[in-house]
């Protein structure tokens, strides 16, 4: 029997998410008399979405419990396995949770990861992972960037947004990043190539938009909400599309803002909006997959991780990652890979 160390849910957090929300706790870990695997957390990714999960509200997965270790997206090394195709030493990705070691007899939940030399494991939680898959179907298949049409995206140095900005500029896209801070600027136009950039945090924020968007906008990748999604509608060309991929902005916020005040304007200018959410696309991975290792091996994408060591940095890195200090994937590494 081994003892492990996870860290769950003690209240629910009232508006802001605090550290304090978190409690360490251990559990032991045994592998039962029923075909199971006892797994060792590798990396732990931190997505907004945890946020909205720790909430009791209907949602598309169910809150997480209290006294339940906080739901995690991640990747494990099978330690010990009497299931059928799990073999130790294998690592595979799923809900880990935030806890070091856990035990599983699900095996539909459990994805095996092959492990290549010239392929850091942590890029299989960002561009090869959930990230990628997010991005991938939010502009290709539901926004779907024409070459010369201006696409604007919001976090765009986020884990989603680099992705999804890199893949509009592969279709020809004129890209915009919105994103805070100048040093965030100058990464995405001068590593990742976007055509322009707009710092919301500036006071002339909305003067930069104007001036980045001469010919309106075709395409808005969203995933902050706010006033900058409100300016961004406002400058719609008719037919353009939005893809609604997060409204981080409220995650936060004791009471979720309201939508558009310009909601109309997808009357009038006959604009097309589609939310989207990862879990349903799962099943495409493998095929998505494919088409970033394409892009990344042809040079026109470029993975962006920021990666923080060991478990006991999970709930300070959680509760700081909605201050925007980082860039691209945010992954904690747990154990050796
Ligand atoms: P991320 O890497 O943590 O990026 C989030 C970024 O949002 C922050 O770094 C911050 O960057 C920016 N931001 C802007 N306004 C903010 C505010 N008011 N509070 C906090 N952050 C703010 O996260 P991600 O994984 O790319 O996720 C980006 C969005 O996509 C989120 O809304 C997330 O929920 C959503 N998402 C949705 C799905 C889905 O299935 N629908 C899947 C993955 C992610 P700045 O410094 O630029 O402000």
């Amino acid at each position: 029997m081994t003892t492990s160390r996870r860290f769950v849910l003690a209240h629910r957090p009232d508006g802001q998410v605090r550290a304090e929300d978190f409690e360490l706790d251990h559990s032991d870990v045994t592998l039962p008399d029923r075909p199971a695997m006892v797994l060792e957390t590798l990396w732990v990714s931190l997505d907004p979405a945890i946020r909205g999960w720790l909430d009791d509200r209907p949602s598309y997965l169910p809150p997480v419990g209290l006294g339940d270790p906080v739901r995690a997206l991640g990747l494990a090394r099978v330690i010990e396995s009497t299931l059928l195709g799990f073999e130790p030493g294998q690592v595979v990705r799923g809900f880990v949770g935030w806890q070091e070691h856990l035990v599983t007899d699900d095996p539909s939940a459990w994805e095996l990861v092959d492990e290549h030399p010239g392929t850091p494991l942590v890029q299989r939680l960002g561009v090869l992972g959930m990230t990628g898959l997010t991005a991938w179907v939010g502009m290709m298949d539901i926004a779907r960037p024409q070459a010369g049409e201006t696409v604007v995206v919001s976090a765009a140095a986020g884990a989603v947004g680099s992705v999804a900005a890199q893949l509009a500029k592969s279709a020809g896209a004129r890209v915009v990043g919105v994103a805070g801070g100048p040093h965030k600027g100058r990464l995405l136009l001068d590593q990742l190539g976007l055509d322009a950039v707009v710092d919301y945090r500036a006071d002339d924020w909305h003067e930069q938009l104007t001036a980045a968007t001469p010919d309106g906008v075709d395409v808005n990748f969203e995933n902050v909400g706010g006033p900058v999604m409100e300016a961004v509608i406002d400058r719609f060309n008719n037919h353009a599309r939005m893809t609604l991929c997060g409204l981080i902005e409220g995650y936060n916020m004791r009471t979720r803002p309201p939508g558009p005040r310009n909601f109309g304007l997808l009357l009038t200018k006959r604009i097309r909006m589609e939310g989207l959410i990862a879990v349903d696309h799962f099943n495409r991975a493998r095929e998505v997959e494919r088409d970033l290792v394409d892009l990344m091996d042809r040079g026109l994408l470029k993975p962006l991780e920021t990666v923080v060591e060991g478990f006991d940095a999970l709930p300070e890195t959680f509760v700081a990652s909605f201050a925007g200090g980082h860039v691209g994937k945010l992954a904690v590494r747990l154990g050796q890979s």
